[in-house]
């Protein structure tokens, strides 16, 4: 007989059983935290060429404690029915630690995206949604989709105008979906949102310094030195913004086509022009080519970002790692068998259902957005400028001096929707490490902060089941 293969969901389910023994809570109510809800397996046909291909696709609700459920669509050849389970299992989890009022879910359709040409994959992405439409798998009220691996803004937007072509003038249906273009009904900085968070997350652990001298470190995300594994939308934020922000030093860069390390560092906006003109990072100029892309993940640095897909670090690499800190932006990247080996060398792990967040907080907001048809700030913006305006007047009356022009309109800004938005998502990540770290520092027989951040959010969702009183 075959041995089963301890996979993505198996990682996931244990480290919640190894979270729960902390709670206190019943057996049954672990359970329902624990288990899927519902999962849709679908089989459609589209047209591709003069051919007809079935193609495989699902979409699992995780938890329906909190309404709508939320969770990206992922394209990739990889998906699986497991793998779709473990991502909206977390996404109940991740919403929980960010006060996100939605349950979990996740979508995956089994393609490879960068085979198909744009008429394809809208073809591909309609059906799909038609499939969603078919058995109330998407709605406003419902469960909302956004991006993941291998989908962005653009199928966010084919995703809307298929379900508004049915929704028959429903009031709130642009919130059916999150992650779509500005210019349709999206919202600023959504895109930028799980890199942004990311980086917001990494510079909040570097702030307390009674865990960054644990790992013989000075406080301070300044002057680290980081390493990516992968360049797409939240590898690439991730490591732009750190580098803008917070003067962090990206040392190595790896993609599927290779790995390159540079010293002195590498320039994110840069590699992604080098990229985009000759197709390769490994063009980059003067940097070194590494022999596999998998030596990047090996590499002596600060942080080590995994910033591709589930599975990266396993008990093959761990003992390998240099790292000082994983700070998983993917979902997954490090299996439990390896997270054990790493703990037991020191090695900080910034969980995935904290740290990635980001796009499921700003994806709140953006459906709040639709929710309330209207921009944020647009109420505000111009008190709040009259108001500092008469400010500083009164004060430059009253001191007999003035500030200068470039004073003026920095002192007087009213916030715009990206102003509210940044600060919206840097507010929540912080109190939301603050929350985690707190059970980390309380229970003193929890020694990780992925087993904390799953107690933080177990305890949550046990609180929304009693208030709500939903067990007969
Ligand atoms: P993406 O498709 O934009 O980018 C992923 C990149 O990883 C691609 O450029 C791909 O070529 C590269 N890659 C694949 N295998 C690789 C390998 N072995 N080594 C190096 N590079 C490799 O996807 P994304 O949206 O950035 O998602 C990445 C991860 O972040 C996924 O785990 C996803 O679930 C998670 N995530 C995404 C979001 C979001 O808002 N997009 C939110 C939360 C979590």
């Amino acid at each position: 007989m075959s041995k089963k293969i301890h996979g993505f969901y198996d990682s996931v389910l244990e480290s919640f059983d190894k979270a729960a023994v902390h709670t206190g809570l019943p057996k049954g109510l672990l359970e329902q935290i624990k288990l899927c809800n519902a999962v849709y397996r679908i089989n459609f046909p589209v047209k591709i060429g003069n051919k007809i291909e079935v193609v495989e696709a699902y979409r699992v609700q995780h938890s329906n404690h909190r309404n709508p459920t939320k969770g990206g669509i992922r394209y990739s050849s990889h998906v699986n029915q497991e793998e779709v389970m473990a991502l909206a299992t977390l996404m109940t989890y991740k919403c929980a630690i960010v006060d996100v009022p939605f349950g979990g879910a996740k979508g995956g359709v089994k393609i490879n995206p960068w085979k198909y040409s744009e008429d394809e994959l809208e073809r591909i992405t309609r059906r799909y949604t038609v499939e969603l439409i078919k058995k109330n798998f998407i709605g406003p009220g419902r469960d909302v989709p956004a991006p993941d691996y291998g989908t962005g803004s653009r199928e966010m937007a084919w995703i809307l105008d298929t379900y508004q072509t049915f929704a028959n003038g429903e009031l709130d249906s642009a919130g059916c979906v999150t992650g779509k273009p500005v210019n349709q009904n999206g919202i600023r900085g959504r895109t930028e949102a799980t890199g942004r968070g990311v980086y917001y997350g990494i510079k909040e652990f570097f702030e307390h310094k009674d865990l960054v001298s644990a790992i013989g470190l000075e406080p301070g995300i300044a002057g680290k030195t980081m390493v990516i594994q992968g360049l797409g939308n939240v590898g690439s934020y991730t490591g732009s913004i750190s580098q803008h922000e917070g003067d962090v030093k990206v040392i190595s860069v790896s993609e599927r086509e290779g790995a390159i390390y540079k010293e002195d560092g590498i320039d994110i906006e840069k590699l992604l022009k080098v990229r985009k003109s000759t197709g390769s990072i490994l063009n980059y100029p003067g940097a070194k080519k590494l022999k596999t892309r998998e030596e990047a993940l090996e590499l002596k640095c600060d942080i080590l970002v995994p910033a591709a897909l589930e599975n990266q670090i396993h008990v093959g690499n761990a003992k390998n790692i240099k790292a000082k800190v994983i700070a998983e932006a993917a979902n997954g990247p490090v299996t439990s068998r390896a997270e054990k080996i790493l703990l037991k060398k020191g090695v900080v792990i910034l969980p995935d259902m904290y740290l990635n967040a980001g796009g499921v907080t700003v994806s709140y907001f953006e459906w709040l957005k639709n929710l309330s048809h209207m921009r944020f700030g647009r109420m505000e913006k111009r008190f709040d400028h009259n108001t500092y305006l008469n400010l500083v007047g009164i004060t430059e009356r009253l001191t007999g001096k003035s500030v200068n022009d470039k004073e003026k309109a920095f002192l007087t800004r009213g916030a715009d929707e990206i102003d509210l938005v940044r600060s919206g998502l840097e507010e929540t990540m912080i109190s939301s490490f603050q929350q985690i770290k707190e059970v980390y520092k309380r229970k003193r027989k929890i020694t990780d902060l992925r087993t904390a951040a799953f107690v933080t959010a177990i305890n949550k969702i046990s609180n929304d089941y009693n208030s709500l009183g939903v067990f007969p």
